[in-house]
């Protein structure tokens, strides 16, 4: 999974009339150069391995919300579940789509006991990661918070956040009292401190020393089976070294990782993966996951496939709104399989290709416009037609070219939008358009992203038709050939 949040603190006087039923309140104006605080948020460690949360606010309002608000895969807070408030008057409360402290009147501090939350959000980063040494990861985009003027108004606020104007600054400070904090790279003894707002990111807290390899330095679990230790190792970097030659250099040199092992109690096989600024996060569990059966091994290199993948399709260049997340994880897919196709010996791509068809072709059913369903929570549907599309622009390319593949056309892609860094549905349909040369069909495609088409799968037919992917229909289904 990636994703790429950036919540911007937007000021001025304009975006707020822009919108006034969210009623978040402007502060006195701030000049560029020094950071407004409106909070203090301090994070300690505890021997007993929960953490001390204590918020100060140096502006007064009676409601914060959570900026960042995700529910778990199950649909709840995580906060609720895991957080207790232990300051009498305050209470922590779920309005609409976001989490709130809400106290009787203007709010002047809190304090929180948090037990380490570490499952994955739906559309999150999971707020800890937790090592099997004891070593524990926070992450701290998750403490990010904003004043309103009731319960009412965050209850009121949109899914997405862009164009709301959020104006307040605050600074974090996570402490391991008599440890050490590590935070991109760096080392600070007992605490770090930083500005909430910008990009976000882990820090580790724990006595694991960095580990360099070839293509990653990191926090690796010491509890990792070890021959997943050895693929991190040894098939990580060849995955870069074919992803760099295809595509150009990625924005993050060498990366850091922080992979967790979750342990062998529970059944079966559990990835987690994100890709953050020059950062790579991985969370392994499962019995499954201890020996490295054939099947096992291919999940796990599909998976480190997809993950790496990102650094080029996430971070070099990156989809602009949560809406277009397809073409991040799309290319995360596609740039997994042919990855696998090349370096893995017996590796079956069309296999792969085929879940993907079938998956794109159930999840955004008759109707549904692709770029609704990380808003309708359909997360899935992004990767598979994300891949789709993509097998369409690489089928594209290949009639004009031959021995092209998804790497020829994304390399154009991402150079076309290294400068900004962004790749809008703008970018992508440009692209795609240069390869088919056929503006009618990027029409078509434009229409299934914005608003939907009545027959999926007809779609899917008429797009491998005519970019020259090989198919056949088998009572209605598409089969690749
Ligand atoms: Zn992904």
């Amino acid at each position: 999974m990636s994703r790429s949040f950036r919540w911007a603190a937007l000021l001025g006087a304009a975006m707020v009339a822009a919108s006034p039923a969210t009623a978040i309140h402007r502060g006195a104006p701030s000049t560029a150069a020094v950071a407004k605080r409106d909070y203090h948020a301090r994070l300690t460690r505890q021997r007993d391995g929960s953490w001390l949360l204590d918020y100060r606010f140096s502006r007064a309002a009676p409601v914060w919300f959570f900026v960042r608000s995700a529910p778990t895969r199950q649909g709840q807070s995580w906060r609720l579940a895991s957080w207790r408030v232990e300051t009498p008057g305050v209470r922590l409360e779920r309005h609409g789509r976001y989490d709130s402290l809400v106290g009787a009147g203007p709010i002047d501090r809190v304090r929180i006991r948090i037990t380490p939350f570490a499952q994955s959000l739906r559309a999150d980063y999971s707020p800890f990661l937790l090592f099997s040494e004891g070593g524990a990861a926070v992450y701290d985009g998750h403490y990010e918070i904003y004043p309103l003027q009731s319960a009412e108004a965050a209850a009121a606020l949109p899914d997405d956040l862009n164009g709301v104007p959020l104006d307040a600054g605050g600074r974090i400070e996570i402490a391991a009292p008599g440890g050490r904090v590590l935070y991109r790279g760096v080392a600070h003894r007992g605490r770090f401190r930083r500005d909430l707002g910008g990009e976000s990111g882990y820090a580790y807290v724990g006595r694991t020393p960095v580990i360099e390899t070839p293509a990653l330095a990191g926090i690796f679990d010491p509890g990792l089976p070890p021959w997943i230790r050895a693929e991190l190792d040894t098939f990580t970097p060849r995955l870069f070294a074919l992803y760099r030659a295809r595509l150009g250099p990625s924005i993050a040199a060498r990366p850091m990782a922080l992979v967790s092992w979750g342990g062998a109690k529970r059944p079966g096989t559990s990835l987690g993966g994100s890709v953050l600024e020059a950062m790579v996060v991985l969370q392994i569990e499962g019995a499954q996951t201890v020996a490295a059966t054939p099947a096992v091994l291919q999940r796990v290199r599909w998976f480190l496939g997809h993950e790496s993948a990102h650094f080029w399709m996430g971070q070099t260049v990156r989809y602009a709104r949560r809406a277009d997340a397809w073409i991040d994880e799309g290319s995360a897919d596609v740039m997994a399989v042919r990855a696998l196709e090349r370096l893995v010996p017996g590796y079956d791509a069309r296999d792969a290709f085929q879940r993907e068809v079938d998956d794109c072709i159930r999840e955004n059913g008759p109707g549904m416009a692709l770029s609704g369903a990380s808003a309708r929570g359909n997360t899935r549907a992004n990767y598979a037609c994300g891949a789709v599309l993509l097998l369409a622009a690489e089928g594209a390319v290949r009639k004009r070219e031959a021995g092209a593949d998804a790497f020829t056309w994304l390399r154009g892609l991402i150079d076309a939008n290294r400068a900004d860094g962004k790749v809008t549905q703008a970018d992508w349909l440009a692209a795609f358009d240069a390869a088919t040369g056929d503006p009618a069909l990027g029409a078509r495609v434009r229409s299934y992203l914005d608003s939907g088409v009545a027959d999926p799968a007809a779609f899917v037919a008429e797009l491998f038709a005519a970019t020259g992917v090989a198919f056949s229909r088998d009572s209605g289904r598409i089969v690749l050939r």
